[in-house]
Order: structure tokens, then sequence, then C-alpha cells
């Protein structure tokens, strides 16, 4: 392909639109270009690439024995409701409506299709295992829609959805996507670090995640360099310390007046105590019943932690006015002194003497508190976000805070959606039974993408050959010249012959920019064939990874190329 063919509008500086390094250089190196936010139009370059990460994970997923089919992603409401998800999905859910007025949504993902599909199609065990996939476009109304493709309004994803017979039978489902995600990541050039994730109400570690490692990421993980534990900060646990014991005396709790004073910082500093001696007390509304959760100052509570140790399905915070009536107190005064409410607790905190709590009146703390002697805790139990430093609950080893994008999902399903939906079969004794399910996601578009983040230098993309949209660039600095041309044009046929497509830079431009532009575009290997070649009978070969060219022979230049390109 001739660069002044196609359409590869490069920029020289970054785009102020862009804030993560591969969001730039997908801008800059013209894969992508935005409409509004979180969406983007594909130029050649990003659709090439983009095509061959497909193919990678259908190859993979084809491998792995999942069969394809295509999905609408235009869905009736009804199936949604009955999930009950089109609450749970909220704004997040694009919704239109058809010319009868019926809401019809823009599908975030796809269990309620595949699910009510299933329930029709598959009834015998003779049918089973199946696992199927779909690779297609989803919408999601995000937030806040960032870093390019990392994060889209409308994106490419990879959803498979595994149908067994029982839990044993899906867990072998399960095993046979990770080894496929492990294959379709180190097939596009990334080192994914596998997580433990968070199962919502069901527990067990039956989800995983797989995250590229890079600053930009917006996923926190604690992993443990001593055995390898690693987990998505909201699931993530570490190892309580035992409590602290501020004060050693006897002292019972004093009141103190903290006029105005709600926050730990403010009532800390007013005190002239360390943040951790302060046990912050939240009130919450757990399954309609308010609860009090006590953590250490300097802590954040991991909702996720709490629901999963309360075992309970609606956790939110309670309002001011449950606050007063549960407390007798304004928000910020809450202490698990004579509270009649159920107090958990932090397990970091079991043992905590002297320590400051809220006064249950207004403008009050309370001093020298003594957890286990004032105040009746229900239940301790490891509650609070993990954060780098932290012991490992595995191996006592030290945790380590990373940040990482997510590319891909694991998810064990049980019989929730198959229930909803009456997706049974029938068993070898004749017996309806529940199908057992599993759900995969990639994230195509965004893999794509975390290949730059994690593949780059100052000068641009460093592609692998995996996915680089061409394997190579020729970049032809005098087309004019009849020796030139000849010799390129006996490169490109020669590769084409073997089914390599080079993209020859033919522009008029300077040659500086040429060697710009194939470094930005991060092509494997850059050939530059010039006057200044063709005089000492050479052309010039270099590898993007590497920083010197070398001259190879005109007559060996096809056959050298071959056998870097073909390795
Ligand atoms: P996130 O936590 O990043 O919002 P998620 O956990 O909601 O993602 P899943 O429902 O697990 O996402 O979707 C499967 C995969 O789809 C994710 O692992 C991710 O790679 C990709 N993905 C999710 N949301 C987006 C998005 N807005 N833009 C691009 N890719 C996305
Ligand atoms: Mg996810």
């Amino acid at each position: 392909m001739r660069r002044s063919d196609t359409l590869i509008p490069t920029l020289r500086e970054d785009p102020l639109e862009a804030e993560a390094p591969s969001h730039k250089l997908m801008l800059r190196a013209g894969l992508i270009r935005r409409l509004s936010g979180g969406l983007y139009t594909f130029l050649p370059l990003g659709v090439r690439s983009l095509l061959r990460v497909i193919n990678i994970v259908r190859t993979e997923m084809n491998q792995a024995g999942a069969i394809e089919v295509l999905m609408p992603a235009l869905q009736p409401k009804d199936i949604w409701e009955r999930s009950g998800r089109f609450d749970v999905m909220g704004p997040t859910m694009f919704k239109v409506n058809d010319r009868q007025g019926r809401t019809l949504v823009l599908g975030p993902t796809h269990e309620e299709v595949i699910t009510d599909l299933v329930s029709r199609e598959i009834n015998s065990y003779r049918q089973l295992p199946k696992t199927i996939f779909q690779i297609q476009t989803k919408f999601r109304d995000e937030i806040r829609p960032r870093f390019g493709l990392m994060r889209a309004k409308e994106f490419i994803m990879k959803d498979a959805y595994s149908f067994d017979a029982d839990w044993d039978a899906a867990g072998q489902s399960y095993e046979a996507m990770y080894q496929a995600y492990t294959r379709i990541f180190d097939r596009c050039g990334l080192q994914p670090t596998v997580v433990e994730a968070d199962t919502g109400a069901m527990g067990g570690s039956s989800s995983h995640e797989f995250m590229i490692m890079a600053d930009t990421g917006e996923d926190g993980i604690v992993e443990c360099a001593g055995c390898g534990y690693a987990a998505n900060l909201e699931r993530a646990e570490r190892k309580a310390p035992a409590g602290i014991t501020f004060d050693n005396s006897e002292r019972t709790p004093e009141e103190i007046s903290t006029p105005n004073l709600r926050t730990v910082e403010e009532v800390a500093t007013f005190l002239e105590s360390p943040p951790e001696r302060l046990v912050k007390t939240l009130i919450y509304v757990a399954d309609e019943k308010p609860i009090a959760v006590l953590i250490p100052g300097d802590r954040e509570l991991s909702e996720t932690r709490l629901t999963h140790a309360l075992g309970v399905s609606t956790l939110e915070m309670a309002d001011d006015e449950t606050i007063r009536r549960v407390t007798n107190a304004p928000t910020g005064f809450a202490g698990p002194v004579g509270l009649e409410i159920d107090v958990y607790a932090d397990a970091g905190l079991e043992g905590y003497r002297g320590a400051i709590t809220g006064g249950n009146r207004a403008d009050t703390h309370l001093v020298n508190v003594d957890l286990a002697r004032d105040a009746a805790v229900t239940t301790y139990a490891n509650i609070v976000v993990a954060q780098d430093g932290d012991t490992c609950p595995r191996c006592d080893d030290v945790l380590r805070a990373k940040r990482g994008i997510e590319v891909g999902h694991l998810f064990k399903l049980g019989t929730k959606y198959s229930e909803t939906f009456n997706a049974g079969y029938l068993d070898d004794q004749g017996k309806e039974q529940m199908l057992v399910m599993g759900c995969y996601g990639i994230g195509v578009t965004r893999t794509l993408q975390a290949v730059v983040e994690f593949s780059h230098d100052d000068n641009g993309i460093i592609w692998p050959g995996s996915i680089a949209p061409y394997a190579a660039a020729m970049l032809v600095l005098d087309p004019d010249d009849e020796a030139v041309a000849r010799v390129a044009s006996e490169i490109e046929d020669a590769l084409a012959a073997n089914g390599i497509e080079l993209l020859v830079d033919d522009r008029d431009e300077r040659p500086g920019i040429k060697f710009k532009d194939a470094d930005l575009g991060g092509f494997p290997v850059r050939i530059v064939v010039s006057k200044r070649s063709i005089g000492q009978q050479s052309v010039e070969i270099k590898l993007r990874t590497e920083d010197k060219p070398i001259m190879v022979p005109v007559e060996d230049a096809s056959a050298h190329l071959l056998g870097l390109l073909q390795a």
C-alpha cells in the first residue's frame, strides 16, 4: 500500500484531548479520530491492527472449543426487566424508542439475550457443554469516558457464555477460557497480571481479571511479591495488624468538646493525635436495617468487602435523618459507645485501647475508649481497602499497590440467569436441571490500546509483529530516481508474493518527516531505499526495537526481509 493512497494523518504535537500516552499515540500515529466524547472512528491503520486482534481472539476462542454467534446490539427492554437489570444498569444503559413507542436498549452486555436463546434451543444433557461467543459492539453510557478506546461509550467486546450440566463441568469450561485468555494476551505481546476480582454476591474465588500494569490504569490492585497473590482493590484482603494500644491507663471514656469538627483530619489536628487513633464510625443501611461500621481513622472502607462480610444484598450510606435517629447526633459525631444498633468493626480494630471516637452528641467526641470494654462490637471482619505496605493475607510478605488496565474478565455466574430465563435441561435420568453458566469478556478495542500503552517509547508506538498494521514500512527517499524506484518495487513485489504487504512511503516529503512517521507508526521493520543506499548497492534495514540500521546488499534484501518478517 502506498502511503499517499491511503489515509494516515499523523500529528506532530500531542493532541490536547488526550492524557494517556497510548491515547496520544493512537491519535498522533493516525489510527483513530474522535467523533465526540467516547466515540471514535478507526482510520485505516487502526482497522488493520484491530482486525488482527480480532483474528487472534477468534482463533483462540475456536481453538478452545467455543462456537461463534452474533447477537443484536438492539434489544427489547423486557428481557432486562425480567433479569432485574433494567434498574441495576440504570443510566449506564442507552435506551431508544421505536416508532410504536416501545423502549429498546443498546446492549451493554449479553447475558439476557444469550440465556433467552439457550433456554429455547438447548434442552438435553446431550447438547452440553456449550460455550458460545461473539465479537460485537457494546454500548455503555460511562460516567467518565476517557483515554480514547480505554473507556468509550461504544466499544468492541468479545463476550462468551458457557452452559454446563453442573458446577464441576462449569469449572472446566472456566478453565478452558482462562487458558485461552492467557494465549490471546500472550499473542498480543502483553504480559497480564491475573487478579482475583469481586464476585458480587456469590463469593468464592470464581472471578478473575486480566490486567495490564500501567500508571494510567483505572483499576487499583495489590500484589504480593512473595507469593504472587494479586487482587483487585475492591476485593483485596490484608492481614489485619494487632489492635493498637494508644494509652495503657485504665481511664474511662471522657467527653471533649469538638465544635464543628467532623472529619478525622479536623479532630486529629485539634487533638494533636495521629489519625489512626480515631475510630471512624459510619452509619449504613444494610438490607433496610441501620448498622454502625467502625474502621481505623486512616483507612478507607471497602463496601464490597463489607457487603460480603454481612451477606446482604443492598448496602447504602444512611441519610442524615437516619443518622440522627440512631445516634441522637448530627452527622459527623457518631461513635460506637452506647449505640443500640449492630456494630461491625474492621479486624484491625480488635483490641484498640485509648482510642478517640464520636460522642453521639453534637460537637462532642470521646477519648480513652477501649473498644472491647466500652462498645458492643457485633463482629470483627476484614473490611478496609488494602493498601501499599499492608501484610499479605496468604504469606505475611508485603503487599504492593499497582495500577492496571482490565482487558479481560472471567466470571462464574452459576444459575442466576438460567433460573430467571428458565434455562434448564433434562439430565440422563430425564430430570429437569438448571444450566450452570459462566461469562467471559475481553475488551477488544481496549486491548488494542493497551498494547500501545504497554509498548511504546518517546518516538512512538512499538507494535509486536502479531498486531502491527503493516509488518514493515519502506521509505523511498528519492522516488523520482529510476534505480531507487526499481529496487523499491522489486522488494515490494517479492514480499507481496509471500503474502507480506508493505506500507510504502512514497510521499513527496522530507526524509526527516518520513523517518519520524515510521517510528511513530511503530512498524516492526523500517526499510530505506535512497540514492545514497543504491550508491552503495544496498538498502538500509532497521528494526523498530533497535537503534542502528544495517546495510544489506540489494540482491539479498528481499530474502533478508523475508527472514525477518516470516520469523
Ligand atoms: P470497567 O470496570 O473497566 O468499567 P467492567 O468490569 O464494567 O469494566 P465488563 O463488564 O467485565 O467490564 O466487560 C468486559 C470487558 O470489556 C472489560 O474487561 C473491558 O476490557 C471491556 N470494557 C468494559 N467497559 C469498557 C468501555 N467503556 N470501553 C472499552 N472497553 C470496555
Ligand atoms: Mg469487569
